[in-house]
């Protein structure tokens, strides 16, 4: 079985969305550090304070910040816990300090046409409270705003705008397409194509880590 497993794949991929499935499935934990850096913002930390400048152009925050959020979090997690990350490694550093201590057995690359990408990222709707997402056409909430798991009020990211999208997909393709080949060189690196319905994604990305 294996229990490290890194969601690879561009903004808007469903890296989110497939890794909370997979973790209420198998009772993984999922580290997201989109939703740790979002949370650090609102709480107006002093890593939420440096992390927002980046994070609103959608640019990457620096390595060095990210890799201590993230050892500091899996070591509070102990030994023989499952993990999905989703959002982390996005650097060949990050993925280098993760594999400093950490046996990922799959990187699972969500494949998704740019075109796609726009669409679902400038459509989503996020729970601040607890970061659920939707889409407002493909996977609309049941009452129009409102989150259906814990009733907050639906925002749209900062970062989900257009001229802030098509940032993200630069430096996703520059600093984080890359990682694909690394993990390709390890032997862990498996493709599933992220088209189709949201069930129908997760059906081959659990034959994949099953
Ligand atoms: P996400 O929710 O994964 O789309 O992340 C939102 C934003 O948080 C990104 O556009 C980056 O600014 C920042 N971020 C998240 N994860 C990382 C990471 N591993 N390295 C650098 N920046 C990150």
């Amino acid at each position: 079985m294996k229990t490290k497993i890194v969601l690879l794949g561009p903004p808007g991929s469903g890296k989110g969305t497939q890794g909370e499935k997979l973790s209420q499935e198998l009772g993984f934990v999922r580290l997201s550090t989109g939703d740790m850096l979002r949370e650090a913002v609102r709480n107006g930390t002093p890593l939420g304070l440096k992390a927002n400048e980046y994070m609103r152009n959608g640019g990457l925050v620096p390595n060095d910040l990210i890799i201590s959020l993230m050892k500091e979090k899996i070591a509070s997690l102990g030994e023989g816990v499952g993990i999905i990350f989703d959002g982390f490694p996005r650097t060949v550093e990050q993925a280098d300090a993760l594999g400093d201590g950490i046996d990922v057995d799959l990187a699972l690359n969500l494949d998704v046409d740019d075109s796609e990408l726009v669409n679902r990222l400038t459509k989503r709707r996020t729970c601040p409270n607890c970061n659920a997402v939707y889409h407002i056409d493909y996977n609309p909430p049941k009452k129009n705003g409102i989150c259906d798991k814990c009733g907050s009020e639906l925002y749209q990211r900062d970062d989900d705008k257009e001229e802030t999208v098509l940032n993200r997909l630069r430096v996703y393709r520059e600093n984080t397409m890359p990682l694909i080949e690394y993990y390709g060189r390890k032997g862990t690196l498996a493709t599933v194509k992220g088209v189709g319905s949201i069930d129908e994604i997760f059906g081959m990305v659990r034959k994949t880590v099953l």
